[in-house]
């Protein structure tokens, strides 16, 4: 990449080796579940979550709606963060297109939702109320900064659901970040939720997809669902291939996209005029311009495009920066200089 480009992860590219297999991969209708490739990487995703199937899907946005559409009838409610990413940017396709009723409660620092606020969002059995039907968890929780989700903490969640009929879905679009992050192997992080899933194209590498994950059950109804939402594919091994190798090649060496953004946040630290309000704890950190700047967040984008690095504002005096494996260390030396440049 000419840029040093940290808006996000989902700017990667993917991989030689990822075209070479591209190229390769052996073909079939998978709507007809004949795809070879499709089926590999569904086998292989299940077994590296420690769940019965996977289905390739196109996006994370298709993913999780499949699987909330999956666990609830029209009117039932799901349990969500307000960060989170189902509730802020997925164009609110549970409840348009599911009619699935959400009520979300407030993400604390670390990411999660409070036990005791989760147990009071609990329905009761009142014609007058929805029926609670679901709780979903993000890891890595991208609004509060990339943190990761403990097992310890996915655990209860998942005790508190199960003991009351409840499931839990995981949006674990950055999971491997997050078994990175606290070094732990990634069942460990899913292992107490009925669904997950995973984003193959942000830190990962591969151009398209994600997979969910589940029972054998649950995973036919998801395929059911992703057909009538459009996202049935044929001979989408192409780009599944890219995923198989995501899956070898990529999930390990993400612990160098945490040291970078460490590296990251060290320099701009040191640059008078910008604070780092949340992380890095895996691959983001979150900036703020203060007070004595007079350039807003717009500005100070175009300015540092000027000099070769793109960065993502959010609103009028905040940034989100994300390390991925297109950024070398050469790239982050880049970025800071520029900031100091700029500021
Ligand atoms: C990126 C992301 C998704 C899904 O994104 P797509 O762009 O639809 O693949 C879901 N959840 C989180 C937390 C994400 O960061």
């Amino acid at each position: 990449m000419n840029f040093v480009d940290l808006r996000s992860d989902t700017v990667t590219w993917p991989t030689p080796a990822m075209r070479q297999a591209m190229f390769e991969a052996p073909l079939g209708d998978d709507v007809l579940e004949e795809d070879p490739t499709i089926n590999r990487l569904q086998e292989m995703a299940a077994e590296r979550m420690g769940k019965e199937a996977g289905l390739f899907v196109p996006s994370g946005t298709m993913g999780n709606l499949a699987a909330i559409l999956a666990h609830c009838q029209r009117g039932d409610e799901v349990i969500l963060g307000k960060s989170a990413h189902t509730y802020l940017f997925e164009a609110g396709g549970i409840s348009a297109l599911g009619g699935v009723h959400s009520c979300q409660l407030p993400n604390l620092p670390d990411g999660t939702l409070a036990l005791d606020q989760i147990e009071s969002a609990f329905r009761a059995n009142d014609v007058h109320q929805p029926v609670t039907r679901l709780i979903t968890l993000e890891n890595t929780q991208n609004r509060c900064g990339g943190v990761a989700l403990t097992a310890e903490y996915t655990q209860a969640v998942g005790d508190l659901a199960h003991a009351h009929g409840l499931m839990v879905h995981m949006d674990g679009a950055r999971i491997f970040n997050a078994a990175a992050g606290l070094g732990v192997p990634v069942r460990d992080l899913v292992d107490p939720v009925d669904s997950v899933t995973f984003c193959l194209s942000k830190g990962l590498c591969a151009p398209v997809g994600s997979v969910l994950c589940g029972s054998g059950p649950f995973i036919a109804q998801a395929r059911r669902l992703r057909k009538q939402l459009g996202g049935g594919m044929r001979q989408g091994g192409v780009l599944a291939a890219a995923g198989i190798v995501a899956l070898e090649t990529m999930t390990e060496r993400l612990v160098e996209d945490h040291v970078r953004a460490r590296r990251l946040a060290e320099g701009i630290a040191a640059i008078p005029g910008i604070e780092i309000e949340l992380g890095p704890f895996t691959n983001m950190l979150f900036l703020k311009l203060d007070d004595r700047v007079e350039l807003d967040a717009p500005r100070v984008v175009e300015r540092m495009a000027q000099l070769g690095v793109k960065v993502g504002p959010i609103g009028t005096r905040r940034f989100r920066l994300v390390t991925h494996y297109w950024i070398d260390d050469e790239g982050v030396e880049r970025a800071i200089q520029a900031f100091a440049k700029v500021l």
